[in-house]
């Protein structure tokens, strides 16, 4: 399964329009994913066998299933499904501890999720080295309004892939996150001040969509 990280999603997702552009780019990666396994990909005997092995998390059988190809999900769920099945039986109550143990483990993996992360983690590097090697990617960079707090984790981790510029990323990087969560703070805090009577006449402006912006801001973009 192969998916190309190039450098053309990042361009064209890193604008002032959301909270994070990286959940952005993990929409698109995310989609393309769910797409190969809904098709070809599925057949595979390699990508079969780490279905059996991982399975879905909640979240990406939900989208599997939201989708077109219910045969395909119906057929990796059987395969999954058996898998599970030779880990139901225990004998004795230390057994039994070590059944339920090993069933947590089995049913904690995703392989949607980890191929996913292996992605964005390249992405995070990318966005590292474009800095480095493209001086007019400072600005694009700094017109976004910062990242939620996973993906921003993820491009600090990986800041030294910029190489020579890393303290000049970081510095931007991290000047960039500050101001963008103290603005969604201020834009929290008019929120609530606009619920006293005295500021009932003032406009409530982009305070309106706090609320669901800071879910993004915190916890990435919904799952759909
Ligand atoms: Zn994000
Ligand atoms: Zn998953």
């Amino acid at each position: 399964m192969n998916y190309h990280i190039g450098t053309a999603l990042i361009l064209q997702e890193f604008n002032p329009s959301c909270e994070c552009p990286m959940c952005k780019i993990e929409k698109i990666v995310e989609e393309n994913i769910l797409f190969q396994f809904l098709n070809d990909a599925v057949m595979e005997d390699d990508t079969r066998a780490r279905v059996n092995k991982l399975g879905f998390c909640a979240d990406h059988f939900d989208m599997l299933f939201a989708r077109q190809n219910k045969l395909s999900v119906a057929l990796q769920a059987i395969t999954r499904t058996n898998t599970l099945k030779k880990e139901l039986f225990a004998k004795d109550a230390k057994s039994a501890k070590k059944t339920a143990d090993a069933l947590r483990k089995l049913t904690s993996t995703c392989i949607v999720c980890d191929i996913v992360n292996d992605h964005m983690e390249r992405y995070a590097k990318t966005v590292a080295q474009l800095y480095a090697k493209e001086s007019a990617f400072r600005t694009q960079l700094l017109s976004t309004k910062g990242f939620c707090m996973k993906h921003y984790a993820s491009l600090l981790e990986h800041a030294d892939c910029a190489g020579l510029k890393t303290k000049a990323y970081l510095a931007d990087l991290c000047g960039l996150q500050d101001k963008h969560v103290e603005r969604m703070v201020g834009e929290l805090q008019w929120f609530c001040d606009k619920h006293d009577y005295r500021n009932r006449e003032k406009p409530l402006g982009s305070s309106a969509d706090a609320l669901p912006r800071i879910r993004v801001k915190l916890y990435g973009e919904k799952k759909s």
